[in-house]
């Protein structure tokens, strides 16, 4: 058995620890990877703390792996076209036998019958290498991404989120009078990496888009909000959130008192999308009038969780494009590169970070 550098973790107590892992060689079906950059998000920092009750080690194990956002390197394959050096990313999922699952759709599992690398009983990518099945490998095709190709992960939630759109906007005439989005208006909340990227995609489709926090943000990400069309306002500020309401909510907060606060901002005929979760906030009360508004125009309100193979391969799709026409910009988006020695990084958010990742290489 070889040995890895692994980040792991003892969920759901917490902890973080750099340490040796033994790793398999690969079965029929199976890529052996190398790991080349791991993504750091606020669910590898709740585990760490503990504050994750429903993430779980692998059986039988007293630690997991951590990581679930990662680009590696093809260093053995056979099967799905992959060559060695081709840069992948592994779908995170593993779906178990409910119908979902069983078309491929394990991110609308149906009975909790599934595990999540790095989160729930299944090893994440926080390592030097990995073995996984080929069929949950996406392959990058464009080179160029690869830079950036650690943001697929997040990005596949926006891609599941807005396909989810495409079906929902069909309801009534949801696109402004010249059949586009132009006239459409989107608020995101929440000015995390999810965030910036709804906001992204929100304004590649058209919409007129703002995104909000109660605080301000740095000039960096303003900037790159900008690239993008993007109006950033901090909303505890009088006046600040655009007053003609909007077509598209997405928040990524999970604070209640913000999504029932901004549900109400919402045009008839349009959509609030509950992305964020977060159990250690405070609760909100909805009033009779709340309901009245989500009723009385036909508001959609939608959870949605994770994404399919297919949400991961438009998210490479989406990447590239955007790497193309908006290079520096996408850059930015990696606020900072790590080694894995410097386990701290999981412990708190860096000032200023998008997305903060682990070069392994
Ligand atoms: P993040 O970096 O923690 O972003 C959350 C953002 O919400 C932060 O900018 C935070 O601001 C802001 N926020 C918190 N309370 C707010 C409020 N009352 N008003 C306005 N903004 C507020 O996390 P992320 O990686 O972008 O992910 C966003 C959320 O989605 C997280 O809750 C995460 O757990 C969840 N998530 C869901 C899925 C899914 O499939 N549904 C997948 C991945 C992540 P400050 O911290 O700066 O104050
Ligand atoms: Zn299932």
């Amino acid at each position: 058995m070889e040995q890895d550098r692994a980040i792991t973790t003892n969920a759901p107590f917490g902890g973080v620890s750099l340490r040796k892992v033994e790793r398999e060689a690969p079965a029929d079906g199976q890529a052996l990877l190398s790991t080349v950059e791991t993504g750091i998000c606020g669910t590898d920092r709740g585990i760490v703390s503990g504050a994750l009750g429903f993430s779980y080690n692998p059986a039988g194990r007293d630690y997991m792996v951590l990581g679930h956002e990662c680009i590696a390197r093809v260093a053995s394959a056979d099967g799905e076209g992959l060559r060695k050096g081709d840069y992948v990313v592994p779908a995170t999922r593993s779906g178990g036998g409910c119908l979902n699952c069983l078309v491929g759709r394990p991110d609308n599992c149906s009975d909790n019958d599934r595990h999540d690398a790095g989160v729930t009983g299944k090893d994440g990518f926080m390592r030097d290498s990995f073995v996984y099945s080929t069929s949950d490998l996406v392959k990058v095709n464009d080179e160029s991404v690869a830079d950036v190709a650690v943001l697929t992960e997040p990005m596949k939630n926006v891609m599941k989120v807005f396909d989810s759109l495409s079906h929902i906007t069909k309801l009534s005439v949801y696109h402004g009078k010249d059949g586009t989005l132009r006239s459409r208006r989107a608020l995101v909340v929440g000015t995390g990496c999810e965030g910036f990227l709804f906001s992204m995609m929100a304004s590649d489709a058209g919409y007129i888009t703002q995104i909000v926090n109660r605080h301000d943000i740095s000039e960096r990400q303003k900037r790159i909000l900008d690239t993008f069309d993007v109006d950033f306002a901090d909303y505890s500020r009088p006046g600040a959130l655009q007053g003609e309401g909007v077509d598209l909510l997405v928040d990524t907060s999970g604070d209640p008192a913000a999504l029932l606060g901004m549900l109400r901002h919402v045009r008839p005929n349009g959509v609030g999308v509950c992305f964020g979760t977060n159990e250690n906030v405070a609760p909100a009360s909805m009033s009779g009038g709340d309901i009245i508004n989500i009723v009385e125009k036909n508001i959609v309100v939608l959870g949605s969780v994770d994404g399919s193979k297919k949400h991961y391969m438009d998210a490479v799709r989406q990447l590239s494009a955007w790497r193309k026409c908006r290079p520096d910009a996408m850059k930015q988006m990696i606020t900072g590169r790590f080694r894995p020695e410097n386990t701290g990084i999981l412990l708190a958010r860096q000032p200023g970070e998008i997305k903060s990742v682990i070069s392994w290489q």
